[in-house]
């Protein structure tokens, strides 16, 4: 079915409006009709091709929101009408350990991606949520239990959301914990206000002292803006666990300096150089962690959106037409986002 979508013919080039082919469902597909798209960083690092191997054209987009409009003949869990979200994977392997534990993040096979990932559909390769509609899997699609009135905000969930729940309860943060959250952008804001509900004592780490007011807002106990050396010192030692999520390379030592004994912790930034080697002698003291962590998988999505939806967390955001868009990858360069934009995708009919 031709769909009009946004997306790059080139790196360099602003998004511009094409035409696209979304495969007719088939039996085990649903198929949605995109109300709204979250812009996340990685669709700034893909058209911009700051990570190798992006696949033009390229239409990004992996926080989709919208309406079921078909299904297939063996779909089971959805039906025409019903509210769906879909994140940064539309298919794995389904055979390996990992699918098996519901890890389809880790499929030893490859997942696919929402977006720059082969495929057997037209054009070979994925396209994302900067479209009217798509076609996925039912396996890979998600429900959605938040008030109508909050599905806008709801979408950043499916990848900022996820990105941050998944590790946050992979290391058990809970009460107790001295959590800290660095980077104060589309999945940091996320992170605050997710390790805050857990019940940790949550601690914001931002360049910008802008956000200092914000982040308690989010739901931090305390900020610190990590330019100042001294308010960095005053945290030495006391950290059980900290999610970065920086999109650009930065000094890690900074942060693994403020772990204490056994501290972890966990990069899910994926900047486009790589960070300076960290201090392996202030790691091998202390019995400390540097991890890494990839979304998470479907069940775990799933389970984080029920955990939203019951808590009453949404992502902040700002709603965006979709003509805005490299204006908006222009402010999330400059790390000038409130902090998750949203594609208002009604805007891609005009
Ligand atoms: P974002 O909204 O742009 O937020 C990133 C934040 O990092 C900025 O708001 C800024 O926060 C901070 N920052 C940026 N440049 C910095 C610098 N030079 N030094 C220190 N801090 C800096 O991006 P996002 O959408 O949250 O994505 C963050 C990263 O995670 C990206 O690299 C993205 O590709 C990656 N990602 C990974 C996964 C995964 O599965 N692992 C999933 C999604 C995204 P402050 O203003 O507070 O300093
Ligand atoms: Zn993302």
């Amino acid at each position: 079915m031709v769909t009009k979508a946004y997306g790059a013919f080139k790196c360099d080039n602003p998004l511009e409006p094409m035409d696209i082919a979304r495969r007719a469902p088939g039996a085990r597909d649903v198929q949605i009709e995109i109300a709204y798209c979250g812009v996340c960083h990685s669709d700034l690092h893909t058209v911009r091709s700051e990570w190798e191997g992006t696949i033009f054209p390229c239409v990004p987009g992996h926080e989709i929101v919208g309406h079921v409009s078909a299904v297939g003949a063996s779909v089971t869990k959805f039906k025409v009408g019903d509210t769906a979200g879909v994140g940064c994977m539309v298919d794995s392997c389904q055979r390996c350990p990992a699918c098996a534990e519901g890890l389809e993040q880790y499929c030893e096979n490859g997942f696919t991606g929402t977006y720059n990932f082969p495929t057997a559909d037209e054009p070979g390769h994925t396209l994302g949520g900067y479209s009217q509609r798509i076609t996925v899997d039912e396996k890979f699609v998600l429900r959605i239990s938040h008030p109508a009135e909050q599905l806008a905000a709801v979408a950043p969930l499916l990848c900022a959301g996820i990105t941050t729940y998944s590790p946050l309860r992979h290391w058990r943060v809970g009460p107790g914990m001295k959590v800290g959250i660095v980077g104060i952008g589309g999945l940091g804001h996320m992170g605050i206000k997710l390790a805050h509900a857990m019940g940790a004592n949550t601690v914001a780490f931002t360049t910008s002292e802008s956000k200092r007011d914000d982040a308690r807002a989010l739901g931090a106990d305390d900020v610190v803006v990590s330019r100042n050396v001294d308010e960095m010192a005053a945290h030495a030692n006391s950290f059980d666990f900290i999610l970065n999520t920086v999109a650009a390379s930065h000094d890690l030592d900074a942060f693994t300096n403020l772990l204490k004994r056994d501290g972890t912790m966990t990069l899910v930034g994926v900047p486009e150089n790589r960070h300076p080697s960290p201090n392996f002698a202030s790691l091998i003291f202390r019995r400390k962690s540097i991890a890494g962590s990839l979304i998470g998988g479907i069940a775990e999505t799933q389970e984080m959106l029920d955990f939203c939806a019951e808590k009453g967390i949404v992502s902040d955001i700002e709603i965006i037409d979709i003509k805005q868009i490299d204006a908006a990858f222009e402010r999330m360069q400059r790390s000038d986002v409130k902090y998750r934009f949203v594609i208002d995708n009604a805007s891609l009919s005009q």
